[in-house]
């Protein structure tokens, strides 16, 4: 597969992919679809916004790069295109808040980071 051009590759993208045969997203790439094998993935970009399902924040830095940033909150968003993913976002958001994520830059690398959506 050709490499991403989203976040992971420092591009200010959130990218997923569809499945052609079910219609499911995913959001780790594959070469097939999680949910049912088929190989007819079209990827896509995300439009940032979703819901928090879970929260924690972290209050000890496993390194010495995030240290400077604790606390910090890793949240689980339910995107708006229905797939779930892990990302930073601001240590205020709570379970069930509707979000969008911007990007920040974090131990020198660049992430998406959900805030509360107006
Ligand atoms: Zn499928």
């Amino acid at each position: 597969m050709e490499k991403p051009v989203d976040w992971t590759t420092g591009h200010e993208a959130i990218l997923y992919q569809l499945c052609g045969a079910c219609g499911k997203p995913q959001y780790f790439r594959r070469g097939f679809c999680a949910a049912c094998g088929s190989n007819d993935l079209v990827e896509k970009r995300a439009s940032r916004k979703g819901t928090v399902y879970a929260t924690s924040v972290v209050m000890r830095a496993a390194t010495q790069e995030t240290r400077a940033h604790v606390p910090y909150n890793i949240v689980l968003v339910d995107t708006e295109e229905g797939f779930r993913m892990m990302a930073h976002g601001a240590t205020s958001l709570k379970i069930g808040d509707a979000v969008a994520a911007r990007f920040a830059t974090f131990a020198g690398r660049l992430v998406p980071y959900f805030e509360n959506s107006t």
